[in-house]
């Protein structure tokens, strides 16, 4: 059975946010996660909305250049290219998010079929294999719920 003072479910922006500032405040921190460091808003939100924005923008301003003296032509957009673009960010900042997280020493559990942890949040049912003085779900972009205590240390 693992042991830690701080357990989080879910590594979106809030999840790993508070797993950073666990684990300077000095405690043993895991950051269980059933897809990627990051959630939402790196691999489906913000992240992925602002970088086609940006293509766009590129786009829409090539249409408009000559209005600025600058000569360009705008022939098409290439999804491919630009979805290749996009991945290439993600994936970037995604990298840098696993090596910030490693290097905080954060116990980072990729945990795909839910086995680590099942928890019904109307009973506050715990079930887990995994021991720990606090919970905290960072599952659904609502505040931070710190479940219970469960914390038996001699
Ligand atoms: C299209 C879009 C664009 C957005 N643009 C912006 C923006 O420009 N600016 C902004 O501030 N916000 C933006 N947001 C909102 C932003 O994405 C959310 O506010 C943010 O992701 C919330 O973070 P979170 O940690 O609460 O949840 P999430 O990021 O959703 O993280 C929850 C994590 O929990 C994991 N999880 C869920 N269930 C389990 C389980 N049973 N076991 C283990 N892990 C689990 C999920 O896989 C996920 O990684 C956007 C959202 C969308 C959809």
């Amino acid at each position: 059975m693992n042991d830690f003072d701080l357990v989080i479910l879910g590594a979106g922006s809030g999840g790993y946010a508070a797993a950073l500032r666990g684990a300077q405040l000095g405690l043993s921190v895991a950051l269980i996660e059933k897809e990627k460091v990051g959630g939402t808003c790196l691999h489906k939100g913000c992240i992925p909305t602002k970088a086609l924005l940006h293509a766009g923008e590129i786009a829409d301003n090539t249409k408009h250049a000559a209005e600025f003296g600058v000569k360009a032509q705008f022939i098409s957009m290439d999804m491919l290219a630009v979805n290749a673009y996009k991945d290439g960010v993600i994936s970037k900042l995604h990298k840098g998010l696993q090596g910030l997280v490693k290097s905080r020493n954060i116990n980072f559990v990729e945990d795909t079929e839910n086995s680590l942890v099942r928890i019904k949040l109307k009973s506050t049912e715990l079930s887990t294999p995994v021991r720990t003085s606090s919970w905290l779900l960072g599952l659904i972009q609502k505040p931070f719920l710190v479940l219970r205590s469960t914390a038996n240390r001699s």
